[in-house]
């Protein structure tokens, strides 16, 4: 019934690209062919010392990262992601997640992996969002490479103020101690894959590896869809 219902509804109101805005045929799902294709990919695919894992040298302790494309001032990148934080679209989270999951799909640096953990977003901001983008971007990696799902142990203890403005220094400063874990032990000897959307300076991704990097024989990587290249 639910299906009937959905074909009459996109019969009469075809649903389209998240991308364009063209029309999707039928078997595309949210983004259309053309736009999947045009989404400019690193094809980094997890491979050892691509520009993300550079990126963190000398400042935290990686087993590897990687990003699935490139984020750029304009474009179907920015447009999918802000559909995805500001539109109330998770939906479109899990598929972005299904391509960053497939480009790591059983890469070697990838295959270890015990937990998936989506960067926390502090509970206020999540919850005037409806959801963490982070947290559906894992759910469609999930879907692909199978590992446990975790997204309670590390939390955001304090609320961040928006960092676009402020020096790199102070922002290294102002995300420093703000993530917290519930529960060291859970992770010891664990190899953990940290996920959030944009990696732009690194500098969130950097306090909560450094959070979870106090955890005995952690090893912590990180897999981000869009990366802003400098
Ligand atoms: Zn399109």
């Amino acid at each position: 019934m639910k299906q009937l219902f959905t074909s009459l509804l996109e019969l009469f109101y075809p649903s389209s690209c998240e991308g364009c805005g063209g029309s999707l045929v039928k078997g595309e799902e949210l983004i259309c062919t053309k736009c999947r294709y045009d989404i400019p990919k690193t094809n980094y695919n997890g491979e050892e010392e691509n520009p993300v894992e550079q990126i963190f040298w000398g400042r935290v302790r990686l087993h590897s990262a990687t990003a699935y494309c490139f984020y750029m001032k304009t474009g179907i990148v920015k447009k999918l992601l802000h559909s995805l934080k500001y539109k109330s679209k998770p939906e479109i989270g899990i598929l972005l997640g299904n391509f960053l999951g497939t480009s790591i799909h059983q890469k070697p640096k990838f295959e270890s992996i015990d937990y998936i953990i989506p960067l926390p977003l502090h509970k206020k901001r999540e919850h005037q969002r409806g959801y963490n983008q982070s947290q559906m971007l894992a759910l469609g990696i999930n879907e692909i490479i199978d590992k446990k799902l975790d997204n309670n142990t590390l939390y955001r203890s304090v609320e961040t103020k928006t960092q676009t403005k402020k020096k790199r220094y102070e922002r290294w400063e102002n995300v420093n101690e703000i993530f917290k874990l519930t529960d060291e032990k859970k992770f010891e000897g664990k190899h953990i894959l940290l996920i959030d959307d944009v990696l732009t300076t690194g500098a969130t991704l950097e306090a909560a590896a450094h959070t979870l990097g106090k955890v005995k024989d952690i090893k912590i990587s990180i897999a981000v869809f869009a990366y802003t290249k400098s």
